[in-house]
């Protein structure tokens, strides 16, 4: 029922907040998982133009979201590295983006769990597992992997890798890896099955700005 309701709020671009008890218009007025795709295309498409981000961070949107509560449009797995920086990539503001960072963009019991809560509790509509060119937990197990709690997360990257694959290749493998551990969760394959959630795989690229969507 929940759900339901919820499909229907977000195409008229409104939700309920069930904390203050108030209908809100939401940061966007999106519904599906598609129309998040082109929302984000977009953003990463202005940020690339311009070098800038327009997201809204005001001190107003600050305190509305406070208030009110956060209805996050997208949840972004990426990595750790200070080069990608999430938001600014997609010239998201305060409240946009449900954003899960680790090095590598492995994902592990915190992080799925971190997914499904997006999913279920705050309706993010698209779940984008987004890796990145010069990687540096991609570098790390090409070339033998790391040492201390480090090799657990090399050791998970070269779990998915062919032999011989070049660096590029590990990235998007890495990245297709992610989204199997998603695609494993019951509660994610209920609401793709629904229609209600996509999970999609992309490649940022640090010296061009450029996200790049994987078919
Ligand atoms: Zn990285």
């Amino acid at each position: 029922m929940k759900k339901v309701f919820m499909a229907f709020a977000m195409t008229v671009g409104m939700v309920f907040c069930v904390s203050c008890g108030k209908t809100e218009t939401a940061s966007l007025p999106v519904s599906t998982p598609e129309e998040v795709k082109t929302v984000l295309i977009a953003g990463n498409e202005e940020y690339v133009a311009n070098s800038s981000n327009k997201g809204d961070i005001s001190k107003e949107r600050r305190e509305d979201t406070a208030t009110n509560g956060q209805f996050p449009y997208a949840t972004i797995i990426t990595c750790s590295d200070s080069r990608v920086p999430a938001e600014h990539i997609f010239n998201a503001g305060i409240g946009d983006l449900f954003v899960i960072r680790t090095a590598g963009n492995v994902i592990g019991d915190y992080e799925l769990g971190s997914v499904e809560y997006g999913a279920e509790h705050l309706n993010t509509k698209l779940v984008v597992v987004m890796g990145h060119t010069g990687c540096g937990a991609v570098q790390a197990t090409l070339e033998g992997g790391g040492h201390g709690n480090v090799q657990a997360i090399t050791d998970e990257i070269a779990s998915c890798l062919t032999p011989d694959c070049s660096a590029t290749e590990a990235e998007i493998l890495n990245v297709k890896n992610s989204i199997d551990k998603i695609n494993s969760s019951e509660a994610i394959q209920e609401l793709t099955e629904e229609g209600l959630v996509e999970v999609v795989g992309a490649i940022y690229d640090i010296s061009t700005g450029t996200v790049t969507f994987l078919d």
